[in-house]
């Protein structure tokens, strides 16, 4: 009697009485997450890899994992899957980490993006918001001699374009670093769930 009570109660708070709470779960075949398994595939979830940027690479990333409709890895399909991903990162993996350093020029291209960018950024800020500029502004902005002092204009230098090369090239060799990791997790994962 005392559980009939409560079942009434609970379902009358409006929460879902779980009837039969063995719920299945699995790994992901492409990001290796734990996911409930919902009619017998995962269910949409985001990709967790770690130390990459999100943007960066067009088959790495973070964002919305592929993983979502298809199997688990323990399944024939899972693993089939988990597999060809292992197959796709480790290439890629290498195939980054062969690549020549970025050179000067490529680290000013990219230094000249981000100074567009940052001021589109701050054109739309005014737009958005226009505060007239302090005479501090002003001021540094009212002779070349005061303009190269800004920190904006010590970044067109050679320095600043080798050095930012030299960060676009380690940001890549750690992408491709956590690509051949991750091939390694998952062929791991397969060895350890047989179908
Ligand atoms: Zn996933």
């Amino acid at each position: 009697m005392g559980k009939s009570q409560l079942e009434e109660k609970d379902r009358s708070d409006g929460a879902p009485v779980e009837m039969t709470p063995m719920t299945e779960t699995g790994l992901c075949p492409y990001c290796l997450g734990s996911f409930k398994i919902v009619r017998g595939v995962l269910p949409r979830h985001g990709f967790r890899a770690h130390n990459v940027r999100h943007g960066t690479s067009g088959g790495f990333h973070t964002g919305a994992c592929n993983g979502a409709g298809h199997q688990k890895i323990g399944t024939e399909a899972g693993n089939t899957k988990a597999l060809d991903n292992a197959t796709f990162y480790q290439a890629r993996g290498e195939e980054l980490a062969a690549l020549p350093a970025f050179t000067r020029e490529e680290g000013k291209a990219a230094t000249i993006r981000a100074a567009q960018d940052t001021h589109l950024t701050r054109r739309a800020n005014a737009w958005a918001t226009p505060v007239p500029p302090t005479a501090e502004q002003r001021a540094a902005y009212a002779t070349p001699e005061a303009f190269a002092n800004t920190s904006v204009r010590g970044w067109f230098s050679d320095a600043s374009y080798d050095h930012r090369a030299k960060s676009m090239t380690r940001e890549r060799t750690q992408r491709a670093e956590a690509m051949i990791t991750h091939a390694a997790a998952l062929r791991e994962a397969v060895a350890q769930n047989p179908a």
